[in-house]
């Protein structure tokens, strides 16, 4: 059965909303169009910031398993069909039963275990890219204040080695962070988003999460906030939606393949029409506006 996608497949409930004008902006106001500003971005890590699952977990797993004497070796095809199980511990234990092997629970934790350490070791050593775009609208969002948290449902340690490896020297612009570690309930459960919120100080209307699973989707439009979505290139089930059956109507959260570049624009699916297929701050500004 399919999952039931708000927003996605059907025009997202408009909640309640009291809009804040700033007085100081003179955009879109001075159109009469009544807007909140835009207060923060909240990101999704996994998938959004970076393609941490196949260029971050597979090549972890692989070095687990060279380091534990296993002959496996997940390449991305392989791994993208493995992302259907849930969990790395739970994700080892389907493949060596696919090849009739049986792995006991210690061995399937020292492999968790190896597989985490290489992770980390591999997200510190910056091996990790941000997806297109992101660096590019990160930079824009911090010259202009505008808030930016992390809102994922990964460990706090496995995102400080991935913020370290990306940002290195410099520091990261992220004002605050939700992890796994502070809710007691995961994506698509508002509750990461709800705290995130609490946390921050900032009004629901004001911000915009960026997300690229349904998971994320749902967390986020649960929580009553503005969507952009950019499936990562395992959602393949997302993906095969939006290129058939893309969602028409500007009520609906806005989807792109990834954030964009000048020199390489993204493919947009759904939402109000992105002049250039670039993803800006002006275009998460205009995500407020009523009706979008
Ligand atoms: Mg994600």
């Amino acid at each position: 059965m399919d999952a039931v996608i708000p927003g996605l497949l059907q025009p997202r409930p408009t909640p309640e909303r009291a809009c804040i004008v700033n007085p100081a902006s003179s955009w879109p106001c001075d159109r009469g169009i009544q807007v909140a500003e835009l207060q923060a971005v909240f990101w999704d890590v996994d998938g959004t910031l970076a393609d941490t699952e196949l260029e971050g977990h597979r090549p972890a797993f692989n070095a687990a398993f060279r380091e534990a004497g296993l002959d496996w070796h997940w390449d991305r095809s392989l791994y993208a069909e493995l992302l259907a199980v849930a969990g790395g511990r739970q994700r080892m234990a389907a493949y060596a039963a696919m090849r009739g092997e049986a792995l006991g629970d210690t061995r399937l934790d020292q492999l968790r275990a190896l597989k985490q350490k290489h992770y980390l070791t591999h997200s510190r050593s910056g091996a990790i890219a941000l997806r297109p775009g992101v660096a590019r609208l990160i930079a824009a969002l911090q010259q202009a204040g505008v808030k930016q948290w992390i809102v994922t449902s990964s460990g706090a340690a496995s995102v400080h080695a991935l913020l370290t490896g990306v940002f290195a020297a410099e520091g990261h612009p992220f004002a605050g962070l939700i992890s796994a570690d502070d809710v007691a309930a995961a994506k698509p459960d508002p509750a990461p988003y709800q705290l995130a919120l609490e946390r921050s100080g900032v009004a629901w209307d004001g911000v915009v999460a960026i997300e690229d699973s349904e998971a994320g989707l749902l967390s986020a439009s649960a929580a009553g906030l503005r969507c952009l979505l950019t499936p990562s290139p395992w959602e393949e089930r997302l993906h095969t939606r939006l290129r058939n059956d893309p969602p028409a109507g500007a009520s609906h959260p806005a989807a792109f393949e990834h954030l964009g570049e000048a020199e390489a624009p993204a493919r947009q699916w759904s939402g109000p029409p992105c002049p250039g297929g670039v993803v800006t701050l002006e275009y998460l500004q205009s995500l407020l506006a009523d009706g979008n």
